[in-house]
């Protein structure tokens, strides 16, 4: 286990919805999401503030239904409310290890979550609680992306963590192409004219204009979170060049 200080102080960690299906084709594996909590419960006890944006694409993917017939907004925003299912299942996985969690939907529900307030998420960050940031934007024509950009400048982050499949950013897809090599670093501009599909481009820019690192690792394998906060284990940074380390 590395020992020390992590890197970053406060960050946004995006997981994809997809993550959450493990090996499965559709919707929660439980074990899976047992095991992200437990990663986000590890790094908690390091002193680092967290908050999370999640995906719905395990449940609902707007421009896939888009594309079999169904009118584009109104598939975003069965979306968003996937986001919601998976923020919910989440919450109910930390606070069964003892997290504190809020959500807050971009998509006022006050039955089910807290909407979206800007301070009074930083208040619950101060208070060593997890944010989950739910139903994206809470407007169509976007992914997971952006709000979790928005979300990590709003609240002062360090860095932007993508938690996905993949152990960071290659030069092709290593599950196509086996010679594939991965980027130890890059930079923002590096990844948006390559077209790497990293992270949606409006996300990539919003984390460029703020200078916000982002750390591309994956969920998958248990302890990498912390692991890659504290600068060990594989992962790749999209940065600017003057911020290598
Ligand atoms: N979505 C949206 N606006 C947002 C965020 C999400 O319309 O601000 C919708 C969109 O249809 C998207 C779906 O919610 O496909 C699920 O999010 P995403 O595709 O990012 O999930 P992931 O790929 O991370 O699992």
């Amino acid at each position: 286990m590395p020992a020390g200080q992590p890197r970053y102080r406060r960050i946004l960690l995006k997981v994809s919805g997809e993550v959450l299906m493990g090996d499965k084709q559709f919707g929660i594996d439980l074990e899976t999401l047992d095991a992200v909590a437990a990663d986000i419960g590890e790094v908690l006890r390091d002193g680092i503030e967290l908050c999370l944006v999640i995906g719905g694409g395990n449940i609902f993917r707007g421009l896939s239904m888009a594309g079999k017939g169904m009118e584009r907004a109104s598939a975003d925003y069965m979306g968003m409310l996937a986001t919601v299912m998976n923020a919910l299942a989440l919450q109910s996985a930390l606070e069964k290890i003892g997290v504190d969690t809020r959500v807050q939907s971009a998509i006022p529900m006050q039955a089910v979550c807290e909407p979206y307030i800007r301070r009074r998420a930083l208040r619950h960050l101060e208070k060593g609680r997890v944010v989950i940031f739910a139903a994206g934007l809470g407007a169509p024509y976007f992914t997971t992306d952006t709000p979790a950009a928005l979300r990590a400048a709003e609240m002062g982050c360090d860095a932007l963590f993508k938690g996905t499949s993949v152990d960071g950013v290659y030069t092709a897809d290593p599950k196509k192409e086996p010679g594939a090599q991965r980027y130890e670093q890059m930079s923002y501009l590096e990844v948006l004219a390559q077209d790497l599909k990293v992270m949606d481009a409006s996300a990539i820019s919003l984390m460029r204009d703020n200078g916000i690192p982002i750390v591309v690792f994956s969920i998958r394998e248990p302890g990498n979170l912390r692991r890659v906060l504290h600068g060990a284990g594989v992962f790749t940074t999209i940065c600017e060049d003057r911020q290598a380390a």
